[in-house]
């Protein structure tokens, strides 16, 4: 077990689901990154949170094995996004978006954690994501996560921190969006041209693809009885992903495919509850149900 180093949003979100409003639950890329990988290895989380971030939810995190020692309180309030679902779920669209304290969030890396051999740069502006990179030693393993904001608006920059990493996870729009190539086959390979050993792309109920060397891995996602919430399903995936990576510390390409079921696993548990309620509520004998469920839908 290798401590996995996690940067990015820790925030309130308010979720419009099925016409009704569930404000300010704990949610944000590196909360929900953090709890999914802590299932599997000690997390080391970087963050930012206001003054109004309550006891319980830094006592929740810690007492899920994730080490809150850089974790900021900073002057003003948390990160407050606010989404609404369309009624199936599919699309969504951003209400609002009050940055806060993120606003001038940098991230600072404890010296405890600068050796942290497994690294996700979740979901932030890339030049912070490289500047996190800036200071740490050499990782064995580097995810990165990204989103259709920072492709708008750091095209260059977000380039930039691909040539520095070993994995790029995304979903297949951000993958079109990023390459100006329809064919995700083609999109992949025009984003490891750019660096990243591996590419991950995400297509949500229909699971999601890894591409590394010459070989592509398809992994079909759960099929589902239940889901009341997708927000963070992403974070939760890749979360898995690296810590069960991290657990095993073996990145053989057959590893990596086992990684990509644990993820899926875990993102199958989170969209079953409203933010992170059934991420936390899940127990290791769920998750392993998770994963045999899997083991019966494929061969892994
Ligand atoms: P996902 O559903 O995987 O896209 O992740 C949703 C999470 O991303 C929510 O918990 C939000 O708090 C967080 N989020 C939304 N917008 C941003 C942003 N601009 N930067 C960082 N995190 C964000």
């Amino acid at each position: 077990m290798r401590p996995i180093l996690i940067v990015g949003s820790i925030a309130f979100d308010t979720l419009h689901l099925g016409g009704k409003c569930h404000p300010k639950v704990l949610g944000g890329s590196a909360t929900y990154a953090s709890i999914a990988a802590a299932h599997f290895s000690p997390v080391q989380l970087v963050g930012v949170v206001g003054h109004d971030f309550p006891d319980a939810a830094t006592k929740l995190l810690r007492d899920r094995n994730v080490d809150l020692a850089g974790l900021e309180i900073a002057h003003g309030e948390t990160f407050h996004w606010e989404g609404r679902y369309s009624e199936d779920l599919s699309s969504r669209e951003t209400l609002r978006t009050d940055l806060n304290v993120f606003a001038d969030f940098k991230p600072k890396i404890p010296k405890a954690f600068r050796a942290a051999p497994f690294v996700m740069l979740g979901n932030i502006d890339p030049v912070l994501q490289m500047e996190v990179l800036d200071q740490i030693e050499k990782p064995a393993f580097v995810l990165a996560d990204t989103m259709n904001l920072w492709i708008d608006i750091r095209h260059a920059e977000l380039k930039k921190l691909c040539a520095r990493i070993d994995m790029l996870v995304l979903n297949d729009e951000e993958a079109r969006q990023l390459t100006d190539e329809q064919n995700l086959v083609v999109a992949a390979k025009a984003l490891r041209a750019l660096g990243p050993k591996q590419v991950c792309i995400k297509k949500g109920e229909h699971g999601a693809l890894l591409f590394q060397g010459e070989e592509v891995f398809a992994l079909p996602a759960l099929p589902l009885s239940k889901v009341v919430d997708p927000t963070g399903a992403g974070d939760t995936f890749a979360g898995g992903l690296i810590g069960f990576l991290a657990r095993s510390n073996d990145l053989s390409s057959s590893n990596l495919r086992r990684a990509l079921v644990h993820g899926s696993a875990l993102a199958s548990l989170c969209v079953e509850g409203v933010g992170t309620e059934r991420l936390i509520s899940a127990s290791t004998g769920d998750v392993h149900a998770r994963l045999e469920t899997f083991r019966q839908l494929t061969s892994f």
